[in-house]
């Protein structure tokens, strides 16, 4: 069954002198367990996509619905805070809170107590390769990977369902790309999550399950990657 189903889902942005149609009559079945790599060029749709998907914009046209319910119809401030987390390119940590304190904030919202949500942490914190001490540490003392590595975290720690990223290694090094898809895949084949990451990286496409390449705001293809 689909976790994440789009219907003929239609995005405008509306301009004062123009109209601009970013994403087309896109329709897919997101299922849980598969890496989805959304691909295409500069301008394509694909940050608009995603935004359509986590419920961050509204379809013109279609729908997008989650386990049945539709964006359109759901409170999506808490379709984000409970089942679909994003991931930005520059990591989006606050910058006052530790890394164990970031993983903790959004566990706080759903009112999970201190001490469930300190544990909760840390093994997730655990779970992406950080070390203890690395926990207490402020984001501006950790690097760009281990800084998106805490944010990693903190989808894992809140346990949703759909993790969405956008360009999530684009500010980083050959090396810590592979390890941080290396984890995003993990947690879609053993952790059955729906993880959905735009890229311009082929290095990062050419692992997925699936890759969905936009051109001018429409599916082109669908290639099927090599089993992993
Ligand atoms: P991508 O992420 O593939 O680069 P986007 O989804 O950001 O593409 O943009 C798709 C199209 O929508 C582009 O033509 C872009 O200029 C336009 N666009 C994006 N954001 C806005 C906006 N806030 N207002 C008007 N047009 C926008
Ligand atoms: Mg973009």
């Amino acid at each position: 069954m689909a976790m994440l189903r789009a219907e003929q889902v239609s995005f405008s942005y509306q301009g004062k002198h123009e109209t601009v149609h970013a994403v087309k009559d896109f329709n897919y079945d997101f299922k849980p367990g598969s890496f989805y790599a959304i691909v295409g060029k500069s301008g394509s749709g694909k940050t608009t996509l995603l935004s359509l998907l986590a419920g961050l914009e509204l379809p013109t046209q279609g729908q997008v619905a989650f386990q049945g319910d539709t964006t359109t119809q759901m409170d999506c401030d808490l379709f984000r805070r409970d089942h679909a987390a994003v991931i930005y390119q520059n990591f989006n940590l606050f910058p006052q809170l530790t890394a164990q304190e970031n993983v903790m904030y959004p566990l706080r919202l759903q009112k999970v107590d201190r001490q469930e949500a300190a544990q909760r942490a840390q093994e997730a914190l655990a779970q992406v390769g950080l070390s203890p001490t690395q926990w207490c540490r402020y984001p501006s003392h950790l690097s760009g990977g281990e800084q998106q590595r805490v944010a990693i975290a903190r989808t894992l720690a809140i346990r949703c369902e759909i993790i969405l990223a956008d360009e999530p290694t684009g500010n980083l090094d050959e090396e810590n790309t592979k390890s941080i898809t290396d984890l995003l895949l993990r947690l879609a084949h053993e952790q059955d999550r729906c993880v959905i990451v735009v890229t311009h990286d082929r290095s990062i496409a050419a692992r997925a399950d699936a890759v969905l390449e936009l051109r001018d705001g429409r599916l082109l293809q669908q290639e099927q990657a090599h089993e992993e």
